[in-house]
């Protein structure tokens, strides 16, 4: 059976998303350690001055505490966990939840460089050239064909990447379990209520003319979805 990942769970809760996000909201978005500016808040990264381990990471003192966290660009954070001559074991982590219940701002928090990232919405994006939400279904046989190939490589360990993040809906719990099985994948499970989800979607710039078909998505995510 596939193991929860206990730290990746955590970074995943609504307890340190919205950590995170007070912490952006209050000390803006420069990175502490180069002072550069981030554009992106998803490129903001919260890290912990003492390493969260499966030990500490119950502890809100170590976990939750500001005086802890530091908000840092991503060049920065690769720069602090290599001084520290940090090298994670291969992981292979299956990120799994809703539709925009952010599983995608989690992978850019938790990814170190080096990182293989296997995801439906980007292949799409690399192999059609259109933004992320306009997926013509023609490609659909394409697509799905390189990240086969790319599942495979994960579960052969084929390569030199750190870690993997396999990114996907996974409502069915059956074939969640049994891809995690297959890959030595721990699930993450990215939770959000399917208000959560539909308030994100009313407030997307980028959906703006695809509400109808997201609230499709997200209803048929919680209609399969099995915990
Ligand atoms: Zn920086
Ligand atoms: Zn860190």
């Amino acid at each position: 059976m596939a193991k929860f990942a206990v730290l990746q769970t955590f970074y995943a809760s609504s307890s340190w998303r919205n950590f995170r996000l007070g912490l952006i909201a209050e000390r803006g978005n420069r990175c502490e350690r180069c002072a550069h500016i981030i554009a992106k808040p998803i490129d903001i990264i919260g890290h912990h001055k003492i390493e969260l381990t499966p030990e500490n990471v119950q502890d809100h003192t170590i976990s939750l505490n500001p005086e802890r966290v530091e908000l840092v660009c991503s060049d920065c954070h690769n720069q602090e966990h290599r001084r520290f001559g940090y090298q994670s074991k291969k992981s292979v982590y299956l990120v799994y939840g809703p539709p925009l219940a952010g599983k995608k701002t989690l992978v850019r928090q938790q990814m170190r460089r080096g990182d293989i990232i296997v995801d439906m919405d980007r292949l799409y994006e690399a192999v059609s050239g259109l933004p992320a939400y306009d997926k013509p279904d023609g490609l659909f046989g394409n697509v799905i064909g390189l990240h086969s190939l790319l599942i495979d490589n994960i579960r052969t360990r084929l390569g030199k990447w750190g870690n993997a993040w396999v990114i996907g809906g996974y409502a069915e719990r059956f074939k969640r379990d049994r891809l995690a099985d297959d890959l030595g994948a721990e699930l993450v499970f990215c939770e959000a209520s399917r208000d959560e989800c539909l308030n994100r979607l009313a407030t997307d710039e980028q959906l703006r003319h695809r509400q109808d078909e997201w609230v499709k998505y997200i209803d048929k995510w919680f209609e399969q979805y099995r915990g």
